[in-house]
C-alpha cells in the first residue's frame, strides 16, 4: 500500500496556487525518517553502506539530505558523478557502476576517487588505457550469476539475457589480472532484481555473493572487502502489497555471514547497497491538475501532465495509485481513464480505474512517483517536463527544480542558423 499523502485537502490548494501543476512533490522529513529505518536495520553489520541510485531521482537536495543521513551515491554517468561532487558526496562514497563506459568517465571516476565497478573482463585494459597507464588501487566487478540466479521480471529480465555483468569464470581470471596490474582492495557487486518484494530473493542474492567470496579467498588468495548487492528492492505500489521487511533481510544475512563470512576469515565484510526506488519512490507524487473529461467508448479524464513526467504506466504498464485530493472518502463509482496529452495512447496513468467522479479542476494526485519518476521524463511532442517542489520538515516549500520552458527546448537547435539556411 502507498504511504500516506502529507498535505490535507486545504493545504494542497494552497500549494497548487504558489505553484501551478503539474509538479512532483517530495517529504523530506518521511525520506529521511525511511533511511533511517533501513539504516538501523543493517546496523547489525560492521560496515554498511547505502550508495543511493542517482538516477532515481537525480536531485543535488535530494542527494544532499540523503549525504547528511550516511549515503553515498551509485553513479552511472559524468552529469551523475557531477552531482554527486556537488551534493559534497566525495571519494570511496561514490560507487561508479556504469556499463557501455566512454573514457572519459573512467578518468573522472579515478580522479576523484570514486570505485569503479567494472561491467566485463575487456574492460581491465580499456581503463588501464583511459588512464594513461595507470591503475586504480581498489577495484569492483559487477557479477551476472546467469542460469544460477531464478527470477527476473519485466523490468530487468532474466539474469542470463541480461547484457551487464562478468561471468563465474570470467570473475576469477578478473581480479587476478587486476591484482598483477596493482591492485590490492577488491569489491564485488551484483544487481539481479528489479521492484522484487519477496526478502528471501534478497537472502538468497547474497547467499550467491558469499559463496563466491569464500571461494574467491581459499582458491586464488582474493581477499573481497566488501560486497554491493545492488538495488531492486520493490515498494508497495499496488494496493494488496506489502512493504519489504529490511529487518528480516537483514537478520537473513546476517545469518549467512555468520556461518560463511565469519569462519572464512572474511569479517569485517561491507555490506552496501545502491538503492533507489525503496528510499524515495513512497515519498514523491506528481501532482496534476484535471482539465478535460471526454466520454466516448470509455471515459477519460485529461490532465495537465502527461508520460513526458512519468513513463512508468506507459513504458512498463507500471501501477500508481491514483486519488483526488478532497475526495478520498468518496465512493469510487466511476470507471476512468486517467491520461496525459502526448500523442500516445500509451499515455495513461490509470486504464479503467475505479474513481470517484472527477471534475474540471480536481487535484489529482499519482503515488509512488519520488522514484524513476521525473527522472525518467523525456521531451517527445514538445513536452517541457515539470517541476519538483521538496517539502521541509518545518513544513515549509523549496522548488528544487524549476519547470522547463520553451527556451529549455530550444536551447540545443540552431534557430538563428536556420534562418539564412537553404
Ligand atoms: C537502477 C539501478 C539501481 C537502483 O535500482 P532501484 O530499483 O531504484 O533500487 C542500482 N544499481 C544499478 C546498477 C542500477 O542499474
Amino acid at each position: 500500500m502507498s504511504s500516506d499523502f502529507p498535505l490535507s485537502h486545504e493545504q494542497l490548494c494552497e500549494l497548487v496556487k504558489k505553484f501551478p501543476t503539474p509538479f512532483y512533490l517530495y517529504d523530506e522529513n518521511a525520506i529521511r525518517e525511511n533511511m533511517r529505518y533501513f539504516t538501523k536495520a543493517f546496523s547489525i553489520f560492521p560496515r554498511f553502506r547505502e550508495h543511493f541510485a542517482v538516477k532515481a531521482l537525480p536531485n543535488p537536495y535530494i542527494l544532499k539530505i540523503l549525504a547528511e543521513e550516511g549515503c553515498g551515491t551509485d553513479c552511472s554517468s559524468l552529469p551523475e558523478l557531477i552531482l554527486s561532487d556537488a551534493a559534497g558526496i566525495e571519494g570511496e562514497k561514490v560507487m561508479f557502476t556504469s556499463n557501455e563506459t566512454p573514457a572519459a568517465e573512467f578518468q573522472y571516476a579515478y580522479e576523484h576517487g570514486n570505485i569503479c565497478n567494472l561491467d566485463d573482463i575487456t574492460h581491465i585494459p580499456f581503463l588501464k588505457e583511459s588512464l594513461g597507464g595507470k591503475f586504480p588501487e581498489l577495484i569492483c566487478f559487477r557479477y551476472n550469476p546467469g542460469p544460477l540466479k531464478k527470477g527476473g521480471n519485466a523490468i530487468i529480465g532474466k539474469p542470463e539475457e541480461a547484457k551487464y555483468g562478468l561471468t563465474r569464470e570470467q570473475l576469477f581470471e578478473a581480479y587476478q589480472k587486476c591484482r598483477a596490474l596493482g591492485a590490492k582492495r577488491f569489491g564485488l557487486h551484483t544487481m539481479v532484481a528489479s521492484n522484487e518484494l519477496n526478502p528471501e530473493f534478497f537472502i538468497d542474492t547474497a547467499k550467491i555473493v558469499f559463496e563466491l567470496c569464500v571461494t574467491l579467498k581459499k582458491e586464488y588468495d582474493i581477499r573481497i572487502e566488501f560486497v554491493d548487492l545492488g538495488g531492486g528492492v520493490g515498494i508497495p505500489y499496488k494496493p494488496d502489497q506489502k512493504k519489504v521487511d529490511l529487518d528480516y533481510v537483514a537478520k537473513g544475512i546476517r545469518a549467512l555471514y555468520d556461518s560463511m563470512i565469519v569462519p572464512a576469515g572474511l569479517d569485517p565484510l561491507g555490506i552496501y547497497w545502491e538503492c533507489g526506488r525503496p528510499i524515495t519512490g513512497p515519498y514523491g507524487w506528481l501532482i496534476t491538475t484535471a482539465i478535460h473529461e471526454k466520454h466516448i467508448y470509455r471515459d477519460y479524464i485529461g490532465v495537465d501532465a502527461c508520460m513526458a513526467d512519468l513513463m512508468r504506466p506507459g513504458m512498463y504498464g507500471a501501477y500508481h495509485e491514483v486519488t483526488v485530493s478532497g475526495k478520498e472518502n468518496a465512493p469510487k463509482d466511476q470507471v476512468y481513464d486517467v491520461v496525459g496529452s502526448l500523442c500516445e495512447n500509451c499515455d495513461k496513468f490509470a486504464v479503467q480505474r475505479p474513481l470517484p467522479k472527477i471534475e474540471r479542476g480536481d487535484i489529482v494526485i499519482i503515488h509512488d512517483a519520488g522514484a524513476h519518476g521525473r527522472a525518467m521524463g523525456f521531451n517527445y511532442n514538445g513536452k517541457l517536463r515539470c517541476g519538483e517542489i521538496l517539502m521541509r520538515p518545518d513544513g515549509t516549500f523549496k522548488e528544487i527544480r524549476r519547470r522547463e520552458t520553451i527556451d529549455d527546448y530550444f536551447a540545443t537547435l540552431d534557430m538563428q542558423g536556420v534562418k539564412s539556411f537553404s
